[in-house]
């Protein structure tokens, strides 16, 4: 019998709500395929930094490492800085773990209405592969002259060889795998001096070896608007971390809400634990009301299940997502329905 380990983050905001609906989902379905799922709850979020002046003890890398994975509802809260509850635990477990690629798929799903006119299921369909370690992200910069009117402050960006090459591979051979096998890259080279230029010629160089596969480019902003006009033209689109972030909220608002969005940080060489999330993030606006959607958590909770090797364990989930939709009758405000956040987990636990 396959026996994992997960590490569970709840975090803050709606991300207590919704990380215990998924984990009634995967019970569900690891009893009916046979698997065993052992889970430790850590209590890091905003609270524990107002208690502790820390995101998560020193030692906290070193606790999550020997799991298989790890299931995260969100981090964030008013009053504590996002740059430290982000920097303080989510960029951290991406970067020391590895997790270099963010896989966001994006469906729209029968029974939700796009707010894109004439869209059916199957018009949208596509994944967004975005660059998750590197790029526009980086702490490299800072304030000169602080006060003054010559005050100046400088962001930079990273590209390495490594880091672009292998988010490319990554979605060249996803691609392969897929009946359109279509890669669309975000860029910007028209803007950006020195970063998208590069990162257009290693897009070109990977290429060469994938010619099974169609590829384009587009700069970011005529790209943000050919995805709101014509959705079915993408398949398979690869972004760097500023780019793939954007695109990868876009997609899905598109699909009708984001809250159905999953979101998985792959360490695509396994030698160190991924991290499974919702797109969304701790919505500190409809916390505590018991009336978020608990979809991308699930369907999250499907792509950790597919990463671990247990591809009917995502199949049976994702049916389970898919029926209750279709259905209708247990579906949260956001989708248009009156049901509560318990109400359509227990609805997709029962359909497996
Ligand atoms: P972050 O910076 O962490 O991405 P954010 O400020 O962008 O957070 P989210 O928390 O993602 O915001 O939420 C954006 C809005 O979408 C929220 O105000 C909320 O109303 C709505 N929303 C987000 N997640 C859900 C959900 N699971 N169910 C219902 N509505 C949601
Ligand atoms: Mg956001």
């Amino acid at each position: 019998m396959s026996q994992f380990n997960i590490a569970v983050i709840p975090g803050d905001g709606i991300g207590k709500e919704v990380i215990p609906e998924g984990l009634k989902v995967l019970q569900a379905a690891a009893e009916k395929h046979g698997i065993e799922l052992s889970f430790t709850h850590f209590d890091w979020s905003c609270e524990t930094y107002h208690k502790t002046g820390r995101m998560m003890p020193e030692d906290g890398l070193e606790q999550l490492k020997a799991f298989d994975s790890i299931f995260l509802g969100a981090v964030g809260f008013p009053g504590v800085p996002d740059h430290i509850s982000l920097w303080g635990l989510l960029l951290p477990i991406r970067r020391a773990f590895n997790q270099y690629v963010n896989l966001r798929p994006v469906r729209l799903f029968e029974g939700l209405q796009s707010p894109l006119a004439n869209k059916k299921p199957g018009d949208i369909d596509f994944y967004v592969v975005r660059e998750n370690v590197e790029g526009e992200y980086s702490a490299i910069g800072g304030i000169q002259y602080e006060g003054t009117d010559d005050e100046v402050v400088l962001q930079q960006s990273v590209f390495t060889r490594k880091g672009t090459d292998r988010i490319l591979k990554y979605a060249f051979e996803l691609a392969q795998t897929r009946d359109k096998k279509h890669v669309s890259s975000a860029t910007k080279s028209n803007g950006l001096f020195h970063s998208m230029p590069y990162w257009d010629s290693r897009v070109a160089a990977m290429a060469e070896h994938y010619p099974e596969v169609k590829v384009d480019q587009f700069h970011i902003d005529i790209f943000t608007a050919n995805l709101v006009r014509m959705p079915e033209f993408y398949d398979v689109i690869v972004g760097s971390n500023l780019f793939g972030d954007i695109l990868s909220d876009l997609g899905p608002a598109c699909t009708g809400t984001i809250a159905i969005a999953p979101s998985a940080n792959i360490n695509p060489e396994k030698d160190l634990p991924s991290m499974f999330e919702p797109v969304h993030g701790s919505a500190p606006d409809i916390a505590g009301q018991n009336i978020a959607n608990p979809i991308g958590t699930i369907w999250a909770a499907a792509m950790m299940m597919q990463h671990l090797g247990h591809p009917e364990m995502h199949d049976t989930i994702m049916t389970a997502i898919e029926t209750a939709i279709r259905e209708g009758h247990a579906l949260t405000r956001d989708m248009g329905g009156s049901a509560n956040t318990q109400q359509l987990g227990q609805a997709i636990t029962d359909l497996i």
